[in-house]
Order: C-alpha cells, then structure tokens, then sequence
C-alpha cells in the first residue's frame, strides 16, 4: 500500500556519499572498521540483540549482535541508522555494520557509539537526579525526538522519522548526564507525504503504547499520528525521571502502570485501564510542593493527553523546559 520503493528512491537520490554526516561511511569502510573490533563483554540484552562492548584502535564501542533469523530487524536498524543527516548530539550515533558469515552461520553487526552508563531504565534504578539534572535529561530528549521528527527538505534534505518504541530501556545517558535516543528498529519514515512502514509490523512496547494504538484507532497513514504517539510515551518517560528527582525527599524507581502487575501487561489490561477507564501514572503528593516537579507534572500531563492532538510537540517540551530553567533559576549541570 505504501510506495516504499519512492521513498528509498527520494532517500538514496539524497545521499551524499561522503557528506561528513558520519551516518554515510561507505560500506567498505564500515566493514574495515567492523573486523577490527574486539569483543569484550556483553552489556545488554533487547528483543533482539545482545549488545556486547567491544574496541576498536583502543576506542569503545558498542556492538548489537542480531541472529540471522533476526535480519530483517538488522537490516531495518541499519537503513534508518543511514538516513541522511541523522546526526544529532541527542540520537545514538551510528558507526558501522557488518554481516560476517562464518561459515556456519551469519552474524549480523550493528555498531554505535558506547555510552558506559547504559539505559535511562538501569540508570534510574541506580541513581537519583537533581532538579537540574532532571530538566537536562527531559531537554536533551525533547531535543533529540524534534530532530527526529522534523522534515526538513532543501540541500541538507532529511525524512521526518518516528520512533515508535520509546521507552526508557530505549534511550541512553551521556556521561555528561544529558541522554539520547537508541534502537530505531522499528521507526518509520516519511518524505514528501510518503510514508516508509518497516516490513516488520511490530508494534512498540505494550506498557508505552498510546491510547489510539490500544484501541486500533491510530491513523497509519501519515507520520503525523505516529509522532504524537511518541508523544505520549515520551510522556510517561518524563515520569520516571521526575520519581527520581530528588529534593529531599525521592521515589524509587519505577515503570509506567507497575501498578498493573509486575510482569509485562497484556494489550486487553493496557486497553482497559489506559483507554477505558482513562488512566495514568499517578502524580506523587511531594511534587506539587517543588517548583519544578509540579511544572514537569503538568508538562507530562500534557504529552499523555487522551486526545493526540491536544498533546504537545518535542519542540514544545524543549521550550518549556527552558523557560521552567530560567524562572528557577536551575543549572543543568
Ligand atoms: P533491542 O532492539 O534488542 O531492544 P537495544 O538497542 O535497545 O536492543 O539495546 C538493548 C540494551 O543494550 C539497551 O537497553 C541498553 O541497556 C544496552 N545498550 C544498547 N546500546 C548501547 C550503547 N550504545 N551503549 C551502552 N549500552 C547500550
Ligand atoms: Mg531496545
Ligand atoms: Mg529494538
């Protein structure tokens, strides 16, 4: 139904080989650079990869491996990876990837910048933040995710992209404790009013799924409505980092609807308490007594509305964290 093949055809029409963009090393190079690497340990683990560290000339890196059966999923990661002009502090950057038959099987390379504190997920569960440093973290993923979304056409043309898997097991933290936005596996792009729908039809995590798509009511015709889906899960991402905001007093971690049960929701029992009975994670008492984390709460509040387009935009969230920074005074340090 989509016309897949217009939109590769704007994409690859559009490439510029060496652009210094550092998404469109020529697939030699990015093969040189792969059989180079030295794996050491494994660092994480998704749906579909084992993410291992690895190094190269003395450089970290990280390295997903994906089996075979897993190509397409590899193959999808690396074509969004090589859109054009995808770099951005805030989106994981992409070095190379690699598909190395050993004979008796292929094993699938991707291999992206290292970022040793790992996932937002483990990093919260971990640490606490300041008021400051929750207001980093949420600004440098509203600023990545509007980078991602945004089409921008001209010379330095680039497809708006949506990520339709955000969650905070998806999203990285800098060591200077801002974050960027990982495993584009299931993004879909748009150019032109063309839409580029992944193979795969996956849908994203249940427990970060928004209302329209509990409920099948989405529009998946248009980039529009999957962008105000993440939205709404940047939404509850938001509200796990305002947990672990500390001002004296702290939350523990936890995910969006732990109330739910412990092990992963169904669609039925997410469809229920998030679309029927119109629920949301539940807003502490101890934030409407802080400056900051009641403004945050209304910011959530805002992406996770029932009604999409009621919700903000990634470029709104940015701004209005810059505004709640400079009225209270906070440093982002
Ligand atoms: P999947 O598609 O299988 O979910 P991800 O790309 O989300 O795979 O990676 C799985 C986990 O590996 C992440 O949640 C994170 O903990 C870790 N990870 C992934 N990429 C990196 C990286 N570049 N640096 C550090 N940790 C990473
Ligand atoms: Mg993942
Ligand atoms: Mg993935």
């Amino acid at each position: 139904p989509y016309e897949v093949q217009t939109v590769e055809k704007l994409l690859t029409d559009a490439m510029c080989e060496n652009s210094g963009s550092g998404t469109g090393f020529p697939i030699f190079v990015q093969r040189t650079i792969a059989r180079q690497i030295e794996l050491h340990q494994e660092i994480g683990r998704g749906r579909f990869g084992e993410v291992w560290l690895g190094h190269w000339k003395g450089e970290k890196v990280a390295v997903k491996i994906f089996s075979s059966r897993d190509e397409k999923s590899w193959f999808r990661e690396v074509e969004v990876f090589q859109t054009i002009m995808l770099l951005h502090p805030n989106l994981l950057r992409f070095i190379a990837s690699d598909n190395k038959d050993t004979g008796m099987s292929m094993q699938l390379w991707l291999i992206t910048e290292y970022h040793e504190h790992g996932s937002l997920f483990d990093y919260l569960i971990a640490h606490t933040v300041t008021q400051g440093g929750l207001c980093k973290m949420v600004r440098s993923i509203a600023c990545g995710l509007a980078f991602l979304h945004s089409e921008i056409r001209g010379t330095q043309s680039k497809p708006a992209i949506a990520h339709r898997d955000l969650k905070s097991k998806n999203i990285l933290v800098k060591n200077d404790g801002s974050c960027c936005i990982a495993d584009l596996g299931l993004a879909v792009r748009s150019f032109d009013n063309v839409l580029d729908i992944p193979d795969n039809q996956k849908c994203g995590t249940v427990r970060y799924l928004a209302p329209e798509i509990l409920d099948g009511t989405l529009n998946k015709t248009h980039i529009d409505g999957f962008r105000t889906a993440d939205i709404y899960a940047f939404g509850l991402i938001i509200w796990e980092i305002a947990r672990r905001t500390n001002d004296g007093l702290v939350e523990a971690y936890e995910l969006p609807y732990n109330e739910l049960q412990q092990r992963d929701p169904t669609l039925s029992e997410m469809r229920k308490h998030v679309c029927t009975e119109n629920r949301r994670p539940i807003i502490p008492n101890r934030w409407a007594n802080c400056a900051t984390l009641s403004d945050m709460s209304r910011l959530m509040k805002e992406c996770w509305a029932r009604n999409p387009s009621a919700r903000l935009t990634a470029m709104n969230v940015r701004n209005a964290v810059d505004r709640l920074v400079a009225a209270e005074n906070l440093v982002m340090l």
